[in-house]
């Protein structure tokens, strides 16, 4: 069943039953064919591609385009994002592909895009100067930029580049440094605010509560201990037992305790722990900045990519990069007003990214115990 808007080359339509599908559309759906079908023939770059579709008449910005020939959709599959418990991955769809899976596999290994699963992806090191490595697509060809280093007269220049014939290369310094130097300058919108808030307060609800439940748990654990070693008292002052074992089940259940015992204590400093109130995790959220400075590089890559959930065209003013949702997060001023559509899809998104924040603030303040 498909309940959102239907990609391009697709039309909602219902059954005389009111099931919803999509269904290919033409001329859409024979031009995006076409798109596909010149990828391979490695004949042009994909923004020369694009040109030549859109003078065709297929409606499509260049960055739509560029994810467009990555969708999956278009050979009858779809991908389904990541969740909390599940990776992302690829099924198959209901409606008819406009491409077969060959083609669509082809294309991906010539844009050099992971997108698919059956792609192996390649191990990574993080590394501190490629935070925005897998974001960026090239300006010039639309590939995915990869990022190394090359060694200069003096020191060790970084670059996120173009694996292409165009040979774009951009210096790493620069856009990590203006990503930095937005979210050191740019304030998140005090209407937002309040959601993060309340995902900070649930997180502390929940630890409250999972605490609560570990120390009964832990007492129930701790009375077996103290019984097992007073019946072995028992035992042993009727003769039943000897004076060793008795020794031996004492000193276990001495043990056990003080193990019971450090748990609990531990526990309680967790749940001691505050983030929204006394540690001050509620104003994390006005000054992401410092947030993102003392994060490690794990954390920096993964709030990178909360920012740029999709990959964006790489460009040297991170403002032509953010996508709308952050946008309104920060209050910046859209260039033209969201449909409903895009209002309630970025409602999500705007929801998704202050929860995934917060799990890293809670995060970051229990490794500073
Ligand atoms: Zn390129």
């Amino acid at each position: 069943r498909w309940i959102n808007k239907a990609p391009l080359g697709y039309r909602n339509k219902t059954t005389t039953d009111g099931q919803k599908y999509i269904s290919q559309y033409d001329p859409e759906a024979f031009l995006i064919r076409e798109v596909f079908e010149e990828i391979i023939k490695e004949r042009f770059s994909l923004s020369e591609i694009h040109k030549q579709a859109t003078s065709k008449g297929l409606k499509c910005s260049l960055s739509a385009f560029y994810r467009l020939v990555r969708n999956p959709i278009y050979c009858g599959q779809i991908k389904i994002p990541e969740s909390e418990n599940e990776k992302s991955k690829v099924i198959n769809g209901l409606h008819t592909g406009i491409i077969s899976v060959s083609l669509f596999e082809r294309v991906q290994k010539i844009l050099g895009g992971k997108n698919n699963s059956n792609f192996v992806k390649r191990k990574k090191v993080l590394n501190e100067n490629f935070i925005l490595r897998g974001i960026l697509l090239c300006p010039i060809c639309g590939k995915t930029l990869t990022a190394s280093s090359s060694q200069g007269r003096n020191r060790k220049y970084y670059y996120y580049h173009c694996t292409g014939k165009c040979k774009y290369h951009i210096r790493t310094d620069y856009l990590n440094k203006s990503f930095l130097l937005f979210l050191q300058k740019e304030q998140i919108d005090v209407s937002f605010l309040k959601i993060g808030d309340d995902f900070l307060k649930e997180i502390d609800r929940g630890r409250r509560e999972a605490y609560k439940s570990k120390k009964r748990e832990i007492g129930k654990v701790m009375d077996r201990s103290i019984d097992r070693s007073l019946n072995a008292h028992q035992l042993f002052s009727t003769g039943k037992i000897d004076y060793d074992d008795y020794l031996l089940i004492k000193e276990s259940c001495k043990t056990h305790l003080k193990i019971c015992a450090s748990e609990l204590r531990e526990q309680a400093l967790k749940a001691g722990v505050d983030i929204y109130g006394k540690n001050g995790g509620g104003d994390i959220f006005s000054h992401l900045g410092d947030f993102y400075e003392i994060s490690d590089v794990l954390t920096k890559q993964r709030i990178a990519k909360l920012f740029f959930p999709e990959r964006v065209i790489a460009d040297d003013n991170i403002l032509n990069m953010l996508p709308e949702f952050i946008k309104e997060i920060f209050g910046i001023k859209l260039p033209k007003s969201p449909s409903t559509i895009e209002k309630i899809g970025n409602k999500e998104k705007i929801n998704h990214f202050f929860k995934e924040l917060s799990l890293y603030v809670f995060e970051q303040q229990l490794k500073g115990l």
